[in-house]
């Protein structure tokens, strides 16, 4: 007899499988990976096989049969992927396997439709430039690692200023890799997926290449899903969820722009696309290879690295210019008068310029002069942001917004302040003094529609002369020759974050903001505003210098015993019930107190700002003991998650932090 394993697919914290289920003889042909549709108790569920046996502890004829087989299932390898997300970062095997599922798993589909092929014969068709003798070198670094050559390093960081030629390494690597029978992952952030990047790795792979992103549909994901489980494409390009791609044979995995916050997943399991890839790698015997500008100190500290020094082009970098905007006049508006002059620089050089402000609106704060009345958001613990055009103060923490008021509702003066510069006040600002020179403005309150962000960006590329002013969305891996002026407005304001990765992103901010700037040959230049000019993470990345920058936070974290030399884990509790929360956050640190490994702090619970109208607690564990934390706390949680008095509040297992 034949017992399969099941997993079934349900979103229940408690329930612990697997399940035994007889499979039948029409069903030999089910493995490890299967997706099969189960009888559970009274409900039909979706479940994947994760063993086989030839007993179980149930006498057979208490065993259920699976009613059916999917048609496509998941690689064993990626079953234990899957199994091993879900451990690692204190979620569910449910919800770890679920990762790993064909998209749409389980939902009655239409036939696939058949592909539109692109012209040509479907092979690489593109040439490669001759590699410089520095990408060169890399590429043999990599090669030697996918021959598994004795001494080779297997985890790479190829560390390179924007232009410097990572990309074309990438895809010599790549090709390295299918010229010996394995497969590739490239991961690259959400917004680095434009159609040009996706276009140059066509160019060079042809329909080796299966694309993941998010703009498909789910019976398009599915398609290319498809194409790289059969073998017939075996490169995937896409964002963090491209780690799980059923590539087989896998030879090599490359995270591009490792320092991306969007590696990282928010929901549960909280997992981090470059841990997963560094296992998955180290599981199939691939060769990691991670490359940025801008490294994060663990990655500095954790990889050897390949250095390209320069830029292709041998441009050199620009000039970083920080304006110390404590002496300044707050009444004088939110840019340096050393601002306004070289965007009038840019204006009549007919050259482009970005300004970048990382807060979209028009004012953070709405005050009543006469009574000091501060306009809150009902459901957070936070000020409503003024929306100029559509006329609304809107709440960035929830879907709240209300008219913009002209008069006090407290005391009816008309005396109302709008403190602050956002997106759309600097846009403002910027259209009347530079005017007629069109001035673009990128955030997600433009971008909320798909195709809206590559279309402002399509409009300032196509424009003789213009600015571009918008979020951190300006800040990414956009090639504008003509831009000749960057210019960030609030350096600083990432610093004020009560985190200790603010002085990582500051720096990683200001740096690819820097690299925006003189990719032509009129070279350009960088201003940076700041009331923290001696910042390290501003200072050095005005400087261009990367290794000092971690070198210094390196000995800061290690002072402080933060990653890398701690692990992070966080709980996070929230609900509508004050006082409940407050019992159920201090039984739970008791608990957690009790049983956790000598050697981890536990902070809080420390009240955070509440949330659409969610009070909230979070507790922080730093360890030296990974594993055994995530287990008291998987342990711990799992117990108060059946507690089913415990309903009202809920609880969310964060690890490792971002
Ligand atoms: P990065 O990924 O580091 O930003 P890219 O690989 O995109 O850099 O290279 C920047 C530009 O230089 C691209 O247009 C690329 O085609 C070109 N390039 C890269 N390497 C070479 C080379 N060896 N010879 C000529 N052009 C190159
Ligand atoms: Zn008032
Ligand atoms: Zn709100």
């Amino acid at each position: 007899m034949s017992i399969a394993k099941v997993e079934p697919l349900t979103t229940a914290r408690a329930l612990r499988g697997p399940f035994d289920y007889r499979l039948p003889a029409e069903m030999a042909d089910v493995g490890v990976g299967s997706v099969v549709r189960v009888p559970f108790g009274r409900q039909r569920m979706l479940g994947v096989v994760v063993g086989l046996a030839e007993t179980s502890e149930i006498p057979p004829e208490r065993l259920a049969e699976p009613i059916e087989a999917l048609e496509t299932g998941v690689p064993a390898e990626l079953v234990r992927l899957g199994l091993w997300v879900a451990r690692e970062y204190c979620s569910t095997p449910s919800r770890g396997l679920r990762l790993v599922l064909p998209p749409g798993a389980g939902v009655r589909r239409r036939r696939a439709r058949p592909r539109v092929e692109h012209t040509g014969v479907g092979t690489a068709a593109a040439g490669a430039p001759k590699l410089l003798p520095e990408q060169d070198e890399a590429v043999a670094a990599i090669v030697a690692a996918l021959d598994g050559a004795t001494g080779a390093d297997r985890e790479l960081l190829l560390h390179g200023v924007t232009g410097s030629g990572k990309t074309e390494v990438y895809l010599a690597a790549v090709e390295a890799a299918l010229a010996m029978g394995r497969g590739a992952i490239v991961l690259v952030p959400e917004i680095g997926l434009a159609p040009q990047a996706v276009a140059r790795f066509r160019a060079r792979l042809g329909d080796r290449i299966a694309v993941l992103h998010s703009a498909l549909t789910d019976g398009e994901r599915y398609d290319e899903w498809r194409r790289l489980r059969s073998g017939e494409a075996s490169v995937c390009v896409g964002p963090r969820s491209a780690v799980f791609a059923p590539v087989e044979n896998l030879g090599l995995l490359v995270i591009d722009e490792e320092h991306d916050p969007s590696y990282k997943q928010e929901g549960d399991p909280s997992y981090d696309a470059r841990a997963v890839a560094r296992h998955r790698a180290a599981e199939c015997g691939a060769v990691l290879l991670a490359g940025t500008a801008t490294p994060r100190p663990e990655t500095w500290l954790g990889m050897p690295r390949l250095e390209l020094p320069r830029r292709v082009d041998g441009l050199r970098m620009p000039p970083v210019e920080v304006l110390d905007m404590r002496g300044t006049d707050p009444r004088s508006g939110p840019l340096h008068p050393a601002t306004w002059e070289a965007l009038e620089g840019v204006r009549r050089a007919g050259a482009k310029a970005i300004v970048m402000i990382n807060r979209r609106g028009f004012a953070p704060w709405l005050t009543c002069r006469s009574c000091g009345h501060h306009w809150n958001c009902p459901n957070c613990d936070v000020s409503l942001i003024v929306h100029r055009h559509s006329r609304r103060l809107v709440c960035h923490h929830c879907s709240h917004a209300e008219t913009l008021p002209s008069v006090c509702g407290k005391c009816d003066s008309t005396t109302l302040s709008r403190a602050g510069a956002g997106t759309q006040r600097i846009e403002e600002l910027l259209t009347r003094r530079l005017g007629p020179m069109p001035v673009f403005r990128l955030d997600s309150d433009i971008a909320a529609g798909r195709g809206a962000h590559a279309e402002i960006l399509a409009r300032f590329d196509v424009a003789d002369s213009a600015v571009l002013v918008g979020t951190q969305m300006v800040a990414k891996g956009h090639d504008f020759p003509e831009v000749t002026l960057s210019a960030i407005l609030d350096a600083d304001a990432t610093l004020r974050f009560p985190d200790f990765r603010a002085g990582e992103r500051t720096f990683a901010m200001v740096a690819q903001l820097a690299g925006r700037s003189g990719r032509g040959e009129a070279g350009g230049e960088v201003i940076v505003q700041t009331l923290a000019p001696e910042a390290p993470s501003i200072a050095r990345a005005a400087g261009h210098d990367a290794a000092a920058f971690l070198e210094g936070e390196l000995e800061r974290r290690r002072a402080l015993r933060y990653p890398p030399f701690s692990h992070l884990t966080r709980i996070n509790l929230s609900s509508e019930l004050e006082p409940r929360l407050g019992s159920v956050a201090a039984h739970l640190a008791g608990e957690l107190a009790d049983a956790l490994p000598e050697g981890t702090d536990l902070l809080g619970p420390a009240p955070m700002f509440r949330v659409r109208g969610r009070h909230r607690r979070r507790l922080l564990m730093k360890a030296a003991d990974r594993e055994g934390t995530v287990a008291v706390v998987r342990e711990v949680v799992e117990r108060l998650a059946a507690d089913r008095s415990l309903r009202e509040v809920s609880i969310g297992v964060d690890v490792d932090p971002q």
